[in-house]
């Protein structure tokens, strides 16, 4: 068995032990494998080991990715920040986005994706620390978003994504995916048809599933080191 394949059976392995253990055996959670920075022999060793859903952070990499593996049928999903120059290319390649965080970024992804393609799978990403620095919006202003995403039919909202500053414990790395998945309640409770929470890395998913992710998006305990 090659390195990734080994890896592979490992975090599958800990998917499994936490839904037993925090009671979500009967609840789907994909694994998006994070590839950025990662070699196209590697994305082929994961896909031999059954993995066909990819995570991307770079557009002309991801792309690139895409078009050496476009014979194999694999789902392809951008997780990383959005550059508003790069909505066409990101909406046309792309069959999720993860990392929604502005109204010009939806609309633009909205006009750029083709009438023909089923509509873009978009999660918004949120700031949970409301920090300056970090990539997403503000927990306030997500509501707001999501109405406006709602209201643009080349898009399909589909929930919330988020990446916290890496914390050392089980309970510290659960404290912003609980919050997460109280917003996504807020939501819900809103009477949005919403129904993903994509939290949890290599470092952090089984904190991540104790709160309820449906997605998990796991680059180095897969793939090893980035180049
Ligand atoms: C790189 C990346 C991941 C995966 O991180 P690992 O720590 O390598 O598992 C997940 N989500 C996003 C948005 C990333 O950029």
């Amino acid at each position: 068995m090659n390195s990734v394949a080994h890896n592979l059976q490992l975090v599958r392995n800990r998917i499994e032990t936490a839904q037993k253990k925090f009671g979500r055996e009967q609840e789907p959670i994909t694994l998006v494998a994070a590839s950025k920075k990662q070699s196209v022999a590697k994305i082929q060793e994961a896909m031999e080991a059954g993995l066909w859903t990819f995570g991307e952070n770079y557009v002309q990499e991801g792309i690139a990715k895409i078009h050496a593996l476009s014979s194999a049928a694999l789902e392809w999903h951008f997780i990383g920040t959005i550059q508003s120059n790069k909505c066409v290319p990101i909406a046309e390649h792309f069959a999720w986005v993860h990392s929604l965080s502005s109204a010009v970024i939806a609309e633009r992804l909205n006009n750029a994706r083709e009438n023909n393609a089923v509509p873009l799978n978009v999660c918004i990403q949120v700031n949970l620390e409301n920090s300056p620095h970090k990539a997403g919006i503000p927990t306030h202003e997500v509501l707001k978003l999501a109405e406006l995403i709602l209201t643009l039919p080349r898009l399909r909202l589909r929930g919330l994504m988020t990446l916290p500053e890496p914390s050392p414990t089980l309970e510290t790395q659960r404290k912003p995916f609980r919050q997460l998945a109280r917003l996504l309640l807020d939501l819900q409770h809103a009477g949005m048809a919403v129904d993903t929470l994509s939290m949890g890395m290599s470092n952090d998913l089984e904190a991540a599933i104790a709160e309820g992710a449906t997605i998990v998006r796991v680059g180095t305990a897969i793939f090893g080191e980035r180049l």
